[in-house]
């Protein structure tokens, strides 16, 4: 027995991060679900398919067209802008992520902080917007087209290095807020491009997480940014932040983001708990065991505790492995498909 489609993915997803009625749960992945065996079915392998348009666009698609999700996510890091603001990057082969070379920070204080002339041509960040904009040409009108700008605490930790500014938050929490304040300008600059180019929602990575900071310095910094962010960016936004993040749900909920995209070391129960029906929940299928080392039989029984916790949208907790077995991700459509078909009464 199959649950009887209504909707298509785009609604689907749209209606969701609205908190409205949906046919069945939608998959919706707000950071990367590409792997190596995907780069080589289209021939868009890392690091060209995160710089190259065309590419990049050929590889997203593939969430669509080979894993059945309902939504496409072309931002696959998390270091498109810190390269155009030109942090030295370490763009890595295939089968390992790009990252910012921290050691060497570009900027030292909020006086440094400002937009590259060209920020939106440098290769990085046009690569992500003309992808969109393809995207949006060939899947828009059923398909929901997720983009993705990272908030000022991780463009934070590129351009000052992770350490040095989480000491400038201890020993100054002025000057910090300054920062941040600055730097959440990039963030809106980016995420508007992508919602020119047709994103139906954006994905906004804050990386103040569970092991680093508390859930008190989520309010103190951050939380009237993400509220201010809700009011700039006009798409429904996804918040992510990884780790244990229970003791800073209750603050995300007032933000007036849509959702919430949480790691699997939060029990879904207790996260619907903590967010009390304010904001919507994404995720939180484990990476590095279930999805990672585990078989299909293991992802299905974490599909099945989010939907039963009453978890909006499924997805992986995080940006995959590149190496995860293709036969897990596709257990994910196919255990939310038979939970739907069972509990929805289609
Ligand atoms: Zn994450």
């Amino acid at each position: 027995m199959a649950v009887k489609e209504t909707m298509t993915p785009r609604e689907r997803v749209l209606a969701a991060l609205a908190g409205k009625p949906v046919d069945r749960p939608p998959i919706a992945n707000p950071t990367n679900v590409m792997t190596v065996e995907l780069m080589d079915l289209v021939d868009a392998p890392f690091p060209d398919a995160n710089r190259d348009p065309e590419m990049n666009a050929r590889l997203a698609a593939t969430g669509y067209t080979e894993l059945g999700f309902d939504s496409i996510t072309p931002y696959f890091t998390i270091i498109q802008e810190s390269s155009a603001l030109g942090c030295e990057m370490q763009w890595e082969q295939k089968d390992n992520w790009p990252t910012v070379r921290m050691t060497r920070p570009i900027w030292n204080g909020p006086d440094d902080i400002h937009l590259p002339k060209g920020f939106l041509q440098h290769q990085d960040t046009r690569a992500i917007v003309d992808s969109i904009r393809i995207l949006k040409r060939d899947y828009g009108r059923d398909v929901a087209i997720i983009g993705k700008t990272m908030g000022p605490w991780t463009l934070a930790y590129h351009v000052f290095g992770v350490e040095k500014f989480l000491l400038m938050s201890i020993d100054d929490p002025a000057k910090t807020m300054k920062c941040l304040e600055k730097l959440k300008e990039i963030s809106v600059v980016f995420g508007i491009a992508q919602i020119e180019a047709g994103a139906d929602a954006l994905t906004f990575p804050d990386h103040a997480t569970g092991d680093l900071v508390s859930g008190e310095y989520y309010r103190k910094f951050l939380q009237d940014i993400h509220v201010e962010m809700v009011g700039r960016l006009p798409v429904p936004l996804i918040l992510h932040i990884c780790g244990n993040t229970l003791d800073r749900m209750g603050y995300i909920s007032h933000t007036g983001m849509a959702a919430f995209h949480f790691d699997s070391r939060n029990d879904p129960q207790k996260a619907m708990d903590a967010v009390g029906g304010r904001i919507r929940l994404v995720g939180n299928i484990n990476n590095p065991v279930t999805l990672y080392s585990k078989g299909p039989e293991t992802v299905r029984e974490e599909v099945y505790r989010a939907l039963e916790a009453g978890v909006q949208l499924i997805a992986p907790e995080c940006a995959i492995p590149l190496r995860t077995k293709l036969e897990n991700l596709l257990e994910i459509p196919a255990a939310v498909k038979d939970w739907a078909a069972e509990r929805m009464g289609n």
